[in-house]
């Protein structure tokens, strides 16, 4: 144990715009780190060779022996194979499909390595060395883009039968809600995600609403936007924004009560840009949950904001390489 204490883990956090790779030490600091571009439209075996390029970069920039490397831990979009170590499929990575990821890397660097969804390993890394250090189950929801999931139960990451759980971002909040990317009607993700809540304002430009505050007369201005202005003048009282953003909010908890009641966790972590809100956003979505859930199960329930920031994800999957998760 002594020994592993003086030894050192790789995360890699895979996503459809950038790769980032970082070194971390036992106690989850990052002693060196590296970000590149992914540039997935190039193509399947150009990103891989990206990867294995930004590995052996970070292990040269680390001037760390690759002896006191323990292993490599990835966070990859999914569906995925956790247990061969397969990427089946990632919306955002163009011609992915059935990617031995981990066997490629292994046969490149010969150390142990392990995939995992993103979510999972952003939820991981929170438990290991955020928010969640102590606590046995929890609920992670990673609030960006799109909305993904992590669920851990007595110290495990849960995968579900065939590795497809903790899709939080897809549970179904409203019958009748908007469209989701994933196909279905009035996901959480359509409501409370960077892309949901963006979607809903460009619907209401088109039909004519008007922000008192934000500058939207160019309908892609949108894109530019921050949800931190959005959040702003939602707060200000703006028509455009406002019952959106309280939607957002309110289906979060909303979300929050169903995986609480079904779950019973001692702590649900947010994290995620959305997340700087603070207790903007964790007083009303308390509030949801509150209404909403059992009192028995709201009563020891901890909602908080995790605490490692964009390198949850990373932290995470260096975590794996440690402590292998099933
Ligand atoms: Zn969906």
């Amino acid at each position: 144990m002594d020994d592993m204490k003086k030894k050192f883990a790789i995360g890699v956090d895979l996503g459809g715009t950038n790769i980032v790779c970082a070194i971390v030490n036992y106690d989850g600091k990052i002693v060196s780190s590296l970000k590149t571009p992914t540039l997935a439209e190039r193509g399947k075996e150009a990103t891989i060779k990206r990867i294995i390029e930004a590995i052996h970069k970070n292990i040269a920039q680390s001037a760390i022996a690759p002896a006191n490397i323990m292993g490599i831990g990835i966070g990859a979009p999914g569906p995925l194979d956790v247990k061969r170590g397969i990427i089946n499929f990632a919306p955002n990575l163009p011609g992915w499909r059935d990617v031995p990821l981990k066997k490629i890397l292994e046969d490149e660097f010969n150390i142990k390595v392990i995939l995992e969804n993103d979510a999972n390993a952003a939820a991981w890394g929170e438990k290991c060395f955020g928010a969640g250090q102590g606590i046995n189950n929890l609920v992670c929801f990673t609030l960006g883009t799109g909305i993904g999931g992590g669920i851990i139960i007595d110290n495990k990451v849960y995968h579900g039968n065939n590795y497809g759980a903790a899709e939080l971002g897809h549970m179904t909040v409203n019958k009748d809600g908007p469209k989701c990317n994933c196909g279905n009607n009035g996901c959480l993700e359509a409501y409370s995600s960077a892309i949901g809540i963006k979607n809903r304002i460009r619907d209401r430009i088109k039909k004519g609403v008007k922000s008192q505050f934000l500058n939207l007369d160019n309908i892609e201005s949108i894109e530019s936007i921050s949800l931190k202005s959005i959040f702003e003048a939602a707060r200000q009282g703006d028509k455009l924004t406002s019952t959106i953003v309280e939607e957002a909010i309110s289906y979060l908890g909303i979300a929050i009560a169903n995986i609480t009641n079904i779950l019973n966790p001692e702590m649900v972590i947010l994290v995620g840009g959305i997340t700087n809100e603070g207790d903007k956003l964790l007083n009303p979505i308390r509030e949801e949950v509150k209404k909403r859930a059992f009192y028995t199960n709201y009563k020891f329930l901890k909602i908080v904001i995790g605490e490692l920031g964009d390198n949850a994800g990373v932290l995470g999957a260096a975590a794996l390489a440690w402590v292998p998760v099933s």
